[in-house]
């Protein structure tokens, strides 16, 4: 890594382990180039003599960086990546040499042993073994470090009888749907040439560093992800300049390897800044198609995790690690770009496209309407109940912000079925077709929403940071597809398209408005208002899993081939498991780590109290402030026991149960709160009991001083 040292040049060094679209030209004979773009760009089949030639030079050019391996990288639902090295040695020869070999049949199909990843039942009805497939739209590229060089292909992961088992099946499915769905809404209005549409997708990822050493001292950290304890710092969410300084140039080392990892991986890593809570940080690249992107933010989170841990920190990607304390989230851009570069969600110059914009805007408004619930469900995980709704993220409702100006506009077609003048922007001429260019500018900044219009994009806020952002593009992709479909069916009959263009999007604004909020979606009013709207709220995982098996939702998907009805079912069976097993674990290291480490710790404690009271007292001194501490003590201890001997009988009685969503409603109801009961008295203590006692490094600690 000399290079690193030496100041680096990022041009050099872009995508230099990527077998991209330059390698590929330079590399691959024209006619075999030209076929494999036709699969790239026109989702064409790949023949196997073609594979075999690409798997050729795919090798070689692995095995010049260094490569021995090579691996079918995929994310299965366990919400990681998942892969398995296969050495490029084959069978030795009679003279005892061995050949270098990878043939287009194993860079097409690989054939992991599937049984030990979750599948929600789908596996006991099929087949036992899992197939992954390679996926062209996605580079390949090799990683490098101390401990060897692989190259990985990204693949999705199927059953035999091609079930999705993975995130990325669906998300390809689901880019399938909408290119479709947009060309036609494209026709509709006069454009012949776009070829594809895809989503564009640009994934914003946030996380806390902490020293690697303090880290291992919290047992909660080390099994969970995320403290079970802990009592707030003195100090709020800011830093002095001093702790400021020192900080600085820890993270930015850690940044500056990060970049350049990614870098050589063609991760366009852009943006870097610390966020709001003290240790938090954001990384954000610049968008892709969102097959590429949800890769790659994929990579990134890998990446965070593997250089912390090589420089001595360790990255936590946990929703919320500390209580009262910012939480990490995701922020997902989308928008939709045609194949000759055009936005549809850009609101454009002229009038033509702005109608266009407009009910574009309004076929995603609908969506987000009609499948709120769905949307909520896909950002959904254990960590980010603890952030969802606790004003520091968005609510766990699901509402737009379209900013001042288009809010207006939205309303003068609910009102007049015209809009007539635009805030901001000059007076309109002939109704809402000649809308005038909207000024990107005018669309203030919401950061309370969880789906905000920004200028030519949706930014949806919800997700977790832990999260594969593939479910929730799914939803994205999929919903809008369904809109645009239905859109579309309507206007392909229209005898007057303007007049039916005119109507589609009064009827849409005024039928959909209720889910547009521009207001402070932190409040309580909010919460309330939303329930007059009639705006589903779902506080948790457990209440949002439902909706992904819901009537609607099983309809549309099999409609537009994204899920079967059983690909659902089983998705949601492994979200309830996934839930159980997430508070399984976190109350048994919350027992574990009370019974074995805090109280022995504040026995300890009392005791040195004890005969300090007597100490003081036989040399005839008043010891009111040590026996009042004891007392103290002693009766937040006994709270502190009596609350862990209900987490234990609690969670004996969950864990007991048969897995599904009974079992995961009663974590959320009955182990949940008993966590919650049993952390109170404890970090009560922890704020009177001497800290050398204490058994773990502090929220300070962590926080303040890495
Ligand atoms: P912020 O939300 O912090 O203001 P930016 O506006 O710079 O950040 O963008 C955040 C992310 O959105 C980046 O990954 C960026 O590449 C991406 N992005 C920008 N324009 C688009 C677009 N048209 N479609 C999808 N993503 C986009
Ligand atoms: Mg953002």
């Amino acid at each position: 890594m000399e290079e690193i040292r030496t100041g680096v040049n990022v041009a050099e060094i872009f995508g230099k382990n990527v077998f991209n679209d330059t390698v590929m030209q330079e590399r691959l004979p024209k006619k075999i180039y030209k076929e494999l773009k036709r699969t790239i760009e026109e989702g064409k089949e790949l023949d196997l003599a073609t594979a075999d030639v690409i798997a050729h030079e795919m090798k070689e050019w692995a095995i010049e960086k260094g490569a021995t391996h090579y691996t079918h990288w995929f994310q299965p639902l366990t919400g990681v990546t998942a892969e398995k090295h296969d050495s490029f040695i084959s069978a030795p020869m009679s003279n005892g040499k061995v050949l270098m070999s990878f043939s287009g049949k194993e860079l097409i199909k690989g054939e992991p042993d599937a049984s030990s990843f979750p599948s929600g039942g789908l596996r006991a009805t099929f087949e036992a073994r899992g197939y992954t497939a390679w996926d062209p739209t996605s580079p390949a590229f090799v990683k490098k470090d101390e401990n060897g060089c692989i190259l990985y292909i990204p693949t999705a992961f199927c059953s035999y009888t091609g079930e999705a088992l993975d995130q990325k099946t669906p998300l390809l499915r689901s880019m399938e749907a909408i290119n479709k769905q947009a060309l036609r809404f494209l026709r509709l209005f006069g454009n012949t040439t776009s070829k594809r549409v895809k989503p564009s997708v640009g994934i914003e990822q946030e996380y806390f560093l902490v020293d690697r050493q303090k880290y291992l001292q919290r047992k909660d950290l080390v099994f969970t992800g995320r403290t079970l304890f802990g009592a707030m710092p003195p100090k709020g969410q800011e830093l002095d300049d001093h702790y400021f300084g020192s900080i600085r140039a820890r993270i930015a080392s850690f940044m500056k390897e990060v970049n350049e990892e990614l870098w050589r991986l063609g991760v366009t890593a852009k943006t870097q800044h610390n966020e709001v809570a003290p240790a938090q940080h954001e990384l954000a690249p610049i968008y892709m198609e969102c097959n590429v992107a949800v890769d790659h933010n994929q990579l990134i989170m890998e990446t965070l995790k593997k250089v912390a841990e090589k420089q001595g920190l360790h990255c936590l990607l946990h929703e919320k690690p500390f209580a009262g304390v910012n939480g990490s989230g995701k922020h997902d851009n989308w928008s939709l770009t045609t194949d000759d570069g055009k936005n549809l969600l850009d609101p454009g110059k002229t009038p033509h496209e702005n109608i266009q914009f407009l009910l574009m805007l309004l076929c995603v408004l609908r969506a987000v309407d009609k499948h709120s619930a769905l949307l909520r469900e896909s950002a959904a995980d254990p960590g980010n109940d603890h952030r969802l709704g606790s004003s520091e993220a968005p609510p766990a409702i699901i509402s737009v912000f379209l900013g001042e100006q288009l809010e207006d506009v939205l309303e003068q077609l609910v009102n007049t079925g015209n809009a007539t003048h635009s805030l901001k922007g000059g007076k309109l001429q002939t109704g809402v077709k000649t809308l005038p260019g909207l000024n990107k500018d005018a669309t203030d900044r919401n950061r309370t929403s969880p789906f905000a219009f920004t200028g030519n994009k949706f930014e949806f806020r919800m997700l977790g940071s832990r999260d594969s952002a593939a479910a929730p593009n799914v939803v994205l992709n999929t919903i809008v597809a369904e809109s645009l479909c239905e859109t579309c069916d309507m206007l392909e009959k229209a005898e007057d398209f303007d007049k039916a263009v005119h109507d589609i999007i009064k009827e849409y604004a005024t039928e959909h408005q209720r889910i547009v909020f521009n207001g402070n979606g932190y409040a309580q009013e909010w919460v309330e208002e939303a329930e007059r709207r009639g705006l589903p709220n779902l506080s948790s995982m457990v209440d949002a899993i439902p909706a992904l098996v819901s009537e609607d939702a099983i309809r549309m998907f099999e409609k537009f081939h994204v899920f079967t009805e059983a690909e659902l079912r089983s998705r949601a069976e492994i979200k309830y498991e996934a839930y159980s097993k997430a508070v399984n674990i976190e109350a048994r290291t919350m027992i574990d780590v009370a019974s074995k480490h805090i109280i022995p710790a504040v026995i300890r404690y009392t005791r040195t109290l004890a005969e300090t009271v007597n100490a003081v007292t036989q040399a005839g001194a008043q010891a009111e402030v040590q026996l009042g501490l004891l007392n103290d003590t002693g009766r937040l201890l006994k709270e502190a026991k009596e609350a862990l001997d209900i987490l234990i009988a609690e969670t004996g009685k969950a864990s007991e149960m048969g897995e599904g969503e009974d079992q995961a409603r009663r974590f959320r109801e009955h182990v949940v709160p008993a966590m919650d009961a049993l952390r109170r008295p404890v970090d009560e203590l922890e704020m009177i009991v001497d800290k050398e006692v204490w058994p773990m490094p502090s929220y300070g600690d962590l926080i303040f001083e890495v």
